[in-house]
C-alpha cells in the first residue's frame, strides 16, 4: 500500500516597521512601485546591512509558540541565484544556523473538531530571510516591470518533516499556523495578499523509503493547498501503479483546471553556493532574552480551546468562533465574568453553581454569536453594549424575567442606544408575566372571543389549543411566560 508523505514550506512576511536589513519601510498596502527603497535593499556596492532585530523576536517567538529549540548563536548566509526581482544577486537567508529548530505543532487528525483527536507534526526549522521584489508582466507587452517595494522585507520560513498525509491535514496546518501567527502579531498571514505562502513537496512510497519528492507552489488559499495535494498524490498513485516514474520537479496548481502542472526541474542547495553573509556578524541569543521574549507570548489556540469547553462547556463549534474572532471571544469572557457576579444566589453557589455558570454561558453564547452580530460587525469599540449591560440581559434571559421574543426586541434597543436592559424594560413594558391571575384574565378574554375554537377543542381538536395560546401571547404583546399560558389555558379548557 502506497503512502504518501507531505512536507511544508511556509513563507511569512513579519510585520514589522521597516525591512530586514535597512530602514526602508515595511509597508504591504503602498501601491506606488519602487517608493520604499533605499541603496541597501538594492544592493549597490559599498553599503552595509544591520539586522532587523524586531524580526529576529518575532522568529524566536513564533519558534517558542511552535515549541522549538532555540539556537543560542545564529549566523545568516548568502543564497546565490540570479532572477530580476532579485536586485542584490542572491538573496540574505539561514542556512546551517537557523532561530529555530526541531519543534511540532498539534492539528486535529480527524473530520470535523468533534473527535479532538491530535496529530503531532514535527517542525523541522524556522529561519529568517529577506523577500524578493515582484515582477509583473503587462497584458500584450514585450516586457516586464518590476517593483522592488517588497525587496528586503522580513520573511520568515518554516519548515516541516514529512509528517503530513492528505490535503484535509495539510489544510489544518496551515489554517492553525495562521491562527498563530495572528495571536502572536507576528503577521497578519493574509494568504491572498501573500502575506503567508505555502508550497507542498508530496512523495509517494512505502514507510521508510520515500519515493521521488516532488513540490507544488503558488498555492494561495487554504482550499487550493487542500485541493492541490488531493490531485497530486491521486496523479503521483496513477503513474507508480502503471510502473512509470515519478519526476523530481517544481509544479504549480491551476486552480480553474484543478491540476498541477510542471514548472521546472527541481534546484540542488548547492546550485545555490550558500556562503556565511560576511557582512553580518553571528546572532548571539541569551537565556533572559528567550525568557523575556516568551513572557510575551499570549494564549494560543489550542489552549484557550481547552480552558474554553472546561470553563464554559461550549460545544466546539461555537469555541471555534471565539477562536476565530478573538475580540468577540473576549467580549464573551467579560461578559460571563460580570453575569458570574450578578447571578450568584449564595445558596446555590456552592453545589449549583457551575452548572448556572454554564448556563448563563451557553445563553450568552448564543445571543453573541446570532443576535448582537446579526446587528452588524462587532469591534468591541464601537459596540454601546457594554459588557456589564449585555451580562444584566442574559441573567434577566436565565432567570426568566424577559421571553426570548422580547429579548431580541431588548437587544436591538440596547445595540441602538447603549441603555441598560432594565430600564428599557421598565420604559417599554416588556418584562415577563408570570401572574398567574394576570394570565388567566388574559385567558378569559381571549376565549370569549374565539367560542368557535373553544367549541373545536371540546369536541376534540386539541390542536386549537396551539392557536389560543398564540392569541394569548399577541394579547400580551409577547410577554406572558408561554409555559405558564400553556397549562392554564388546558385547565381552563377543560374544567
Ligand atoms: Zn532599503
Amino acid at each position: 500500500m502506497l503512502k504518501s508523505s507531505i512536507g511544508l514550506e511556509i513563507h511569512t512576511e513579519l510585520k514589522t516597521s521597516s525591512k530586514m536589513f535597512c530602514s526602508c519601510r515595511n509597508d504591504p498596502d503602498e501601491k506606488k512601485a519602487n517608493i520604499n527603497v533605499c541603496p541597501i535593499c538594492m544592493g549597490h556596492p559599498g553599503t552595509l546591512p544591520s539586522a532587523n532585530k524586531e524580526a529576529i523576536k518575532k522568529v524566536v517567538k513564533t519558534g517558542l509558540a511552535l515549541n522549538c529549540e532555540i539556537n543560542r548563536t545564529s549566523k545568516f548566509d548568502r543564497k546565490n541565484y540570479f532572477y530580476p526581482d532579485l536586485p542584490k544577486g542572491y538573496q540574505i537567508s539561514q542556512y546551517d544556523q537557523p532561530f529555530c529548530k526541531a519543534g511540532y505543532l498539534e492539528i486535529p487528525a480527524s473530520k470535523g473538531f468533534k473527535e479532538m483527536h491530535l496529530k503531532t507534526i514535527r517542525i523541522t526549522r524556522i529561519h529568517l530571510e529577506e523577500d524578493t521584489g515582484r515582477l509583473m508582466h503587462p497584458e500584450k507587452a514585450d516586457y516586464s516591470l518590476v517593483d522592488y517595494n517588497r525587496a528586503g522585507i522580513p520573511l520568515m520560513e518554516l519548515v516541516t518533516e514529512p509528517d503530513l498525509e492528505s490535503g484535509l491535514e495539510v489544510r489544518r496546518f496551515a489554517e492553525e499556523f495562521q491562527l498563530i501567527m495572528r495571536y502572536l502579531s507576528v503577521s497578519d498571514a493574509d494568504m491572498e495578499k501573500g502575506q503567508m505562502r505555502v508550497e507542498v513537496n508530496i512523495s509517494m512510497g512505502a514507510r521508510k523509503k520515500l519515493g521521488t519528492k516532488v513540490e507544488i507552489k503558488n498555492l494561495n488559499s487554504f482550499k487550493s493547498a487542500e485541493k492541490a495535494v488531493d490531485y497530486e498524490i491521486k496523479r503521483q498513485s496513477e503513474i507508480l501503479k502503471k510502473k512509470g516514474k515519478v519526476i523530481h520537479e517544481t509544479r504549480g496548481w491551476n486552480d480553474q483546471k484543478g491540476e498541477t502542472f510542471s514548472q521546472r526541474e527541481k534546484e540542488q542547495a548547492h546550485g545555490y553556493r550558500y556562503f556565511p553573509e560576511p557582512d553580518l556578524p553571528p546572532v548571539s541569543l541569551d537565556a533572559q532574552v528567550i525568557d523575556s521574549i516568551k513572557a510575551e507570548i499570549p494564549e494560543l489556540p489550542a489552549g484557550k480551546r481547552k480552558r474554553f469547553k472546561k470553563e464554559y462547556s461550549l460545544d466546539a463549534k461555537t469555541i471555534e468562533i471565539f477562536i476565530d474572532n478573538r475580540d468577540l471571544g473576549e467580549y464573551f469572557e467579560k461578559v460571563v465574568s460580570e453575569a458570574d457576579i450578578d447571578s450568584k444566589e449564595p445558596s446555590k453557589r456552592s453545589s449549583a453553581g457551575k452548572g448556572k455558570i454554564h448556563s448563563v454561558a451557553k445563553l450568552a453564547a448564543n445571543y453573541i454569536i446570532t443576535d448582537l452580530v446579526g446587528l452588524g460587525t462587532f469591534s468591541e469599540k464601537d459596540c454601546k453594549i457594554d459588557p456589564e449591560n449585555f451580562a444584566e440581559f442574559v441573567v434577566l434571559i436565565n432567570n426568566g424575567k424577559i421571553t426570548s421574543k422580547t429579548a431580541k426586541q431588548i437587544l436591538a434597543e440596547m445595540h441602538r442606544t447603549g441603555t441598560d436592559p432594565s430600564n428599557i424594560i421598565k420604559e417599554k413594558g416588556l418584562s415577563q408575566i408570570s401572574d398567574q391571575k394576570e394570565i388567566s384574565n388574559v385567558i378569559m378574554t381571549v376565549l370569549e372571543n374565539q367560542s368557535k375554537a373553544v367549541e373545536d377543542y371540546r369536541k376534540g381538536n386539541k390542536n386549537v389549543l396551539q392557536f389560543l395560546a398564540g392569541q394569548v401571547m399577541a394579547a400580551t404583546k409577547g410577554r406572558a411566560n408561554p409555559e405558564i399560558v400553556q397549562r392554564l389555558l388546558k385547565d381552563i379548557l377543560e374544567k
